[in-house]
């Protein structure tokens, strides 16, 4: 089996301004030095980026971007392309989180446009179960796919589902890759639970079998906290 290294990633959402992302950051990177074996990432707003890129220096935690469009150029009135995000120092992308689907209507079929894109131009990134279309056709997922199943109704609510319920759907979900896919996508894909996960639940979460890190909105935005949920203590 695949050794799946966990990620805890941060979706600041629209949230911080460039004085206050470089300086969360420099925080998380204080809280979690001596953390060893776990991946970590932040995910800004674009403005952000740059500065945080900045701010990261050699602290080896990744940058991702909350969103992108699926052209490489052109008249796209408030799109940035992967390009435009692996410029500033990207080496993530999310995509197709509820938040984008409920919100701004983002439908399947973009999404799918969006992580082909994203996975052209060598972004890896996260996903929404769904939208993986163009994968199907190949039959192979890249194993640098991180998928995330987050239950709408523990998104900033402060419910979590529990570890259990948590461990049946992402076993699901891992399964479905099997199924689908002949490439080792089952074995090598990370899958993140989000929902209001927070340093007291993470452990109980990350403990559960096919569960691979979390991808963390409003406890993102301390660093003690945020380091609190990376410092879960991987086994
Ligand atoms: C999210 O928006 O992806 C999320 C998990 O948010 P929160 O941690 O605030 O529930």
């Amino acid at each position: 089996m695949a050794l799946r290294i966990p990620m805890i990633a941060g979706n600041w959402k629209m949230n911080l301004g460039i004085a206050e992302g470089a300086e969360l950051v420099r925080g998380i990177a204080a809280g979690i030095r001596d953390v060893k074996g776990v991946d970590v990432l932040v995910a800004p707003p674009f403005t952000a980026l740059p500065a945080v890129r900045e701010a990261i220096g050699d602290a080896g935690i990744f940058l991702g971007a909350q969103n992108m469009h699926w052209e490489t150029e052109g008249a796209y009135t408030g799109e940035v392309s992967a390009a435009m995000l692996k410029e500033t120092g990207c080496t993530h992308v999310i995509l197709g989180h509820s938040e984008r689907r409920s919100l701004f209507r983002e439908p399947s079929e973009d999404i799918d446009r969006k992580a082909a894109a994203a996975v052209r131009e060598g972004l890896i990134r996260r996903q929404l179960e769904g939208s993986l279309q163009q994968f199907r056709v190949q039959g192979s997922m890249p194993a640098s796919t991180i998928l995330a199943y987050e239950p709408v109704w523990a998104i900033g609510t402060g419910l979590t589902a529990t570890p259990d319920e948590a461990r049946e759907v992402h076993g699901f979900i891992r399964g479905w890759l099997g199924d689908t896919f002949v490439s080792d996508a089952a074995d090598q894909v990370r899958i993140l639970y989000g929902g209001s996960v927070k340093p007291g639940n993470a452990a109980d979460l990350m403990a559960q079998p096919d569960i691979d890190g979390a991808l963390v909105g409003g406890a993102s935005l301390q660093a003690e906290t945020f380091a609190g949920i990376v410092r879960f203590d991987p086994v």
